[in-house]
């Protein structure tokens, strides 16, 4: 029995029927409301189906990754430049062809798409170079949703409330329902209100709820082990769709592929469950960064995010056992401290969008004086104090700023080349450090689909009346082109809400 009614009420839902106290129906029921999630209900209402969505989160924390997204897209120039990108972006890791042009073809149609429910977006640049400019195809367009992602959720999420589609919040989806012989997929198990209720599927369900990027036991599963991450985006998204597809027979792909952004804060992204990260855009003046020896690691001054040389940071010492830049750690002056917060305050670009950001979670103080005076930001009056407050290597630490220091003077960065404008001596007391994570977008993982968005069993073929769309099982298995998962999401998302749509009703 459900207990108490939230948000739209089962009650008062018009589309779905009960038909017992403790089971519930649609003919397409939804996993998740992101952005695959909204387009796949938009889709599949508008071919006459009955739609359910059930949502881990509260509504007044909604969209997922797609409502704190910045809503860039980077679309192909043609079909045949998408399909030889995406193809070359895979390396090796998509084989179904038919998969790769379905991806370049419905990627080009997000935009008109978008207008044509009154979502504007704004062409940034024609046929720019991509991220990977050596691969073929990746010559690109930058199109921008206007207001970015939080804004075109809001929109999204205003067409499928005008439709009278139902949204269960607080309604994480925990199993799928299948036919032990047919293995048709039948309905969801969900939990509301702290009890299970079942939700059955007459046409079909779409799995549309995220990967697992606040999932610290499947992020050491599948790439390093003991390597502490937190997520920039939503913490709803914690890998639940993977193990409800692998129990009804799903293959999975893509499992190691992740986004990472520029380091996180430890101490607040802990506290409130998503990253405290580091601005977007390289800083610049008097700091850096060091491993638990006290060592440089990395040329602070490049980019971070979308960047598989991030994983340098994981480095693995084979012959000590040890991730030796695991975990790092910014260590600063007074200077520093002074020029700006850490943490960007406002959820605008060119600043980081965060989900702490965007849902106001937390403003970061604009010297860093509060932040100092938490306990996050450890404060010393000497760099010698401020290894030990952080428990690395004293005498590493020292060594470090005085060559970092000797390096500034000359102005060359021997160890890294970092770009000598971008550094200052660390030289003004007191001094200033903090632990630092790893910090993800997204993960890539989840159940492989086919250009149906129908997902695919260990055998080779779909898995009857079972869909997936968004960062479930991305189409994205290695390489990454920034501005890809959104439009992505509802490429797919669509494509699988038309196609459950059109399954027969089972009884
Ligand atoms: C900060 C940030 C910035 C980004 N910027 C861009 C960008 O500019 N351009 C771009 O292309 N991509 C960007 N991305 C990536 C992109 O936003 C996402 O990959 C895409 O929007 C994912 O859409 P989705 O619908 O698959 O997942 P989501 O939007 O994350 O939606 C998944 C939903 O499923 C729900 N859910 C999870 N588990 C369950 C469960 N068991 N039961 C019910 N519900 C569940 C979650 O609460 C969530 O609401 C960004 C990501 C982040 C985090």
């Amino acid at each position: 029995m459900i207990a108490k009614d939230t948000e739209i009420g089962l009650k008062n839902a018009k589309n779905i029927e009960s038909i017992q106290s403790d089971c519930f129906e649609a003919d397409v029921v939804i996993v998740g409301f992101g952005g695959a999630g909204a387009a796949a209900a938009i889709e599949a209402h508008d071919r006459g189906a009955k739609v359910l969505i059930l949502e881990s989160a509260p509504s007044h924390l909604p969209g997922g990754n797609t409502g704190c997204c910045a809503g860039f897209m980077i679309v192909p120039s043609s079909v045949s430049e998408g399909v030889a990108y995406y193809r070359a972006m895979a390396f090796g890791t998509v084989r179904d062809e038919k998969l790769i042009k379905t991806m370049a073809e419905s990627i080009i149609a997000v935009p008109d798409w978008l207008n044509s429910l009154g979502i504007p977006t704004v062409v940034n640049a024609r046929r720019i170079a991509g991220t990977f400019p050596t691969l073929p195809g990746s010559t690109v367009d930058q199109i921008l949703v206007e207001g970015g992602g939080h804004v075109a959720f809001k929109r999204l999420a205003e067409q499928v409330k005008n439709r009278g589609i139902v949204v269960q919040y607080e309604s994480p989806a925990e199993q799928l329902m299948q036919d032990p012989l047919t293995k048709e997929i039948l309905g969801v198990v969900a939990r509301k209100n702290g009890i299970d209720i079942k939700v059955k599927a007459k046409k079909g369900v779409i799995l549309a709820c995220g990967g697992y990027q606040n999932n610290q036991e499947m992020f050491n599963n599948f790439n390093y082990p003991g390597v502490h991450v937190h997520n920039l985006g939503t913490p709803y998204n914690t890998g639940v769709g993977i193990w409800m597809a692998t129990a009804v027979g799903a293959k999975l792909w893509h499992m190691s592929n992740f986004e990472l952004m520029n380091f996180a804060i430890k101490e607040p992204s802990e506290l409130f469950n998503c990253s405290a990260s580091l601005q977007y855009y390289p800083m610049s003046g008097s700091y850096i960064y060091v491993n638990k020896y006290g060592r440089r690691f990395v040329e602070e001054s490049r980019r971070f995010g979308h960047y598989k040389g991030d994983i340098e940071a994981c480095r693995f010492d084979h012959r000590n056992a040890d991730f030796p830049n695991m975990p790092p750690y910014l260590i600063f002056d007074e200077i520093f401290r002074k020029k700006g917060p850490l943490v960007p305050k406002h959820s605008l670009p060119p600043q980081m969008i965060s989900w702490l950001t965007v849902h106001k979670l937390y403003e970061w103080s604009e010297d860093n004086s509060i932040e100092v005076s938490k306990g996050w930001i450890k404060k010393a009056d000497s760099i010698e104090e401020l290894a030990g407050k952080l428990g690395i290597d004293t005498n590493g630490l020292c060594e470090t700023v005085q060559k970092y220091n000797e390096d500034c003077q000359q102005g060359a960065d021997v160890e890294f080349n970092r770009a000598p404008t971008s550094m200052s001596s660390i030289v003004s007391p007191p001094y200033y450090g903090t632990e630092l994570c790893l910090n993800i977008i997204n993960t890539h993982g989840g159940p492989v689909h086919n250009a149906a968005a129908q997902v695919i069993g260990i055998n080779d073929e779909a898995i009857p009346r079972l869909y997936a769309a968004g960062e479930l099982g991305s189409f994205f298995g290695h390489l990454y082109q920034g501005g890809s998962n959104f439009p992505e999401a509802l490429a797919f998302g669509r494509i699988a809400g038309r196609n459950a749509a059109a399954e027969s009703s089972c009884k």
